[in-house]
């Protein structure tokens, strides 16, 4: 397993993290099989989506802080930060990439995300590689 460490520095934010994930990758020598990228934590999540327009991602933050607002009258998570656990949960903890010929099989467009809802904080990506 892998252990990649990054810092967000806002509450609402995408970290692209396709090129550690990369490394992980060249690090292990592995060719085909299966990546999976997981994170342990309870407000940031990963997602697969667009790395062409920088605006998909602006746009999809705004969608997500207009569904759940971080402030709520109604919330009574002691924390305080409801929205972000919420946001976590919408998004998922992990995703699977396949491996072949030692290149991850993103489309075109896609590239691997963090998605911190909870910032600034230090992350940990934990990424397990199965395969030969
Ligand atoms: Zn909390």
């Amino acid at each position: 397993m892998y252990v990649k460490t990054i810092s967000s520095s806002t509450h609402s934010q995408f970290i692209n993290i396709t090129s550690l994930i990369e490394e992980a990758v060249a690090e292990s020598e592995i060719l085909s099989g299966i990546v999976t990228v997981f994170v342990s934590h309870t407000t940031a999540g990963i997602t697969i989506n667009e790395n062409a327009d920088p605006d998909v991602k602006r746009d999809m933050l705004k969608v997500l802080d207009r569904a759940v607002p971080w402030e709520d009258p109604e919330y009574r998570h002691y924390e305080g930060n409801t929205a972000a656990h919420v946001k976590a949960s919408l998004m998922g903890n992990s995703t699977q990439i396949i491996l072949e010929n030692g290149k991850l099989q993103l489309g075109m467009w896609q590239g691997i995300y963090f998605c911190e809802f909870d910032g600034p904080r230090q992350r940990k990506i934990q990424i397990q590689i199965l395969g030969k």
